[in-house]
């Protein structure tokens, strides 16, 4: 069995060998090398061969495609970017409003590449429930956060308030409060999307060399161990592997997020839950939690993340039982029924963070090097936008895609914002993750006094600034 199988149920599920591609060996010239076979590297790699198939384009994967992110994620296609308000606060309203448009649509155009090339990644387009559903105030913040989308021109019909008699329509969890429904979302299989994609691309004439650690990179050049290529493009696609290829990592960092996939529930049990569309959902705190109903009907759960020092890889995602017992106890608290169910997988990934907390899209023409990144575990949509804006940069289309402004069009590498040294980088993180966990505890606990309440969520927001 290849040891790929085991990265995360979906590589498990795959109905194929998993057999890897040939190793590069010999000396490359090419237009465009692309380092990293995940979504953004082929999702760039589809839309150049598309817009201009007569390019010579090489990717060159260290492990096999979808070992990344790409094999490993929640399967959340969203319709949107980290950091979106702040992105887009400097437009008119007119403009903000097209590019929520773009950003909403997404999802729409990931489906129709799939129907077009016939890559089946069990996508369903149910929308996103964001709850409040641990504790009251979350209520309050989601009220909040929603009245916030509104005023930046959203509307209902991209982000509307669900009392919990019609949350419950969708979603029975212990302790609902009310959710935001947000359509512009999709899940998918991620495993059959990153492999589709690459079976795709390799069909388009793309050559995948898998095996192939790239060990130095630079303007016009790249090594393995083995042989060069030389190419007039280099688009380095290694998210939350930044670290491996210096000056990357300075810019994005890894950092993890680690998810538990159940046993096959029975359809009684759904019944009480719900989920029937493909709805996403996660509970709305300042940590981080993401979940799904698979297609084959296992709870898939993700929460909380991880970061170690000088942001330093997790390589080893076996996860220890506390790892997986804390997944098993958040996801108990919202579905009872669940907390005695088998847990069959539990996997984890390094997903890539900038230091502003939205992503990057950027061309340096001079140098011929183009990158798109920073997705902050929102990449899944993200990487399809940046495969199509990192094509219309290289080809000097001029697109609404490369007038947004996640996009830097002539800016090299080092016009973005580079992370402060450690050990200030673990200090911060650890300081923060610990205001976010004191405060989700303190207001699960119902006898928790209202003024050491208040006290947790304003020293947690206070926190919560420095991020941005
Ligand atoms: C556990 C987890 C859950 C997530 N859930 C979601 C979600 O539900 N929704 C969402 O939108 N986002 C989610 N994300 C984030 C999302 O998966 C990523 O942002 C996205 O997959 C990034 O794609 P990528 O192609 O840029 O990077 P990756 O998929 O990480 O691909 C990078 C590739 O580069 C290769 N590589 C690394 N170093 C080298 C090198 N030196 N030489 C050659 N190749 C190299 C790697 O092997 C890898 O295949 C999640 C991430 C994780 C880890």
């Amino acid at each position: 069995m290849s040891a790929w199988r085991t990265i995360s149920l979906w590589m498990d599920q795959l109905d194929e060998t998993l057999t890897a591609r040939p190793a590069l060996e010999q000396d490359l010239d090419v237009d465009v090398a692309i380092i990293g076979a995940g979504y953004t590297g082929l999702w760039t790699a589809y839309y150049l061969k598309k817009l201009a198939p007569g390019l010579d384009i090489a990717i060159i994967e260290a492990q096999t495609a979808g070992f990344g992110a790409s094999g490993r994620n929640g399967g959340w296609l969203m319709g949107n970017l980290l950091g979106e308000d702040r992105l887009l606060a400097g437009l008119s309203p007119q403009q903000r409003r097209a590019s929520f448009d773009l950003l909403h649509s997404i999802p729409d155009e990931v489906e129709i590449v799939l129907e077009r090339e016939g890559i089946d990644c069990d996508y369903r387009k149910g929308g996103a429930l964001y709850c409040a559903a641990r504790y009251p105030e979350q209520e309050t913040s989601l009220r909040r956060y929603l009245d916030e989308l509104h005023a930046q021109g959203l509307t209902d019909d991209d982000y509307r308030w669900l009392n919990p008699e019609q949350l419950a329509q969708q979603l029975r969890v212990a302790k609902p409060y009310g959710a935001i429904y947000a359509p512009h979302v999709a899940t998918i299989q991620p495993a059959k999307l990153v492999r589709g994609l690459a079976r795709t691309v390799a069909n388009m004439g793309v050559k995948i060399y898998e095996n192939s650690p790239v060990t130095h990179w630079r303007a016009g050049s790249l090594r393995t161990d083995r042989a060069s290529v030389r190419s007039r493009w280099i688009v380095p696609a290694i998210e939350g592997y930044s670290v491996t290829l210096p000056p990357l990592g300075r810019y994005q960092l890894p950092v993890q997020s680690l998810i538990v996939a159940t046993e096959p529930l029975s359809s009684a049990t759904w019944d009480e839950i719900g989920l029937n569309r493909g709805q996403a959902f996660s509970e709305f705190s300042r940590q981080v939690t993401y979940g799904q109903r698979s297609a084959d009907n296992r709870l898939i759960f993700g929460a909380r993340g991880g970061y170690q020092f000088a942001g330093k890889l997790r390589q080893n995602f076996d996860l220890t039982r506390d790892e997986v017992e804390l997944r098993r106890y958040l996801f108990g608290e919202l579905f009872p029924q669940l907390k005695n169910v088998q847990i069959t997988h539990a996997w984890g990934g390094n997903l890539g963070m900038s230091r502003h907390f939205k992503p990057h899209m950027l061309c340096d023409r001079a140098n011929g090097i183009a990158l798109s990144g920073g997705y902050g575990g929102e990449g899944v949509g993200a990487s399809n936008l940046g495969g199509r804006t990192l094509a219309d940069l290289i080809l000097e289309r001029d697109t609404d895609l490369v007038r947004q402004p996640w996009v830097l069009p002539d800016g090299g590498i080092h016009a973005l914002r580079a992370w402060e040294p450690e050990p200030c980088r673990w200090l911060g993180y650890n300081a923060i993750i610990k205001s976010f966990v004191h405060e989700d505890q303190t207001l699960a606990n119902p006898a928790t006094a209202p003024w050491r309440r208040k006290l947790a969520s304003s020293v947690a927001g206070f926190m919560e600034g420095f991020m941005h």
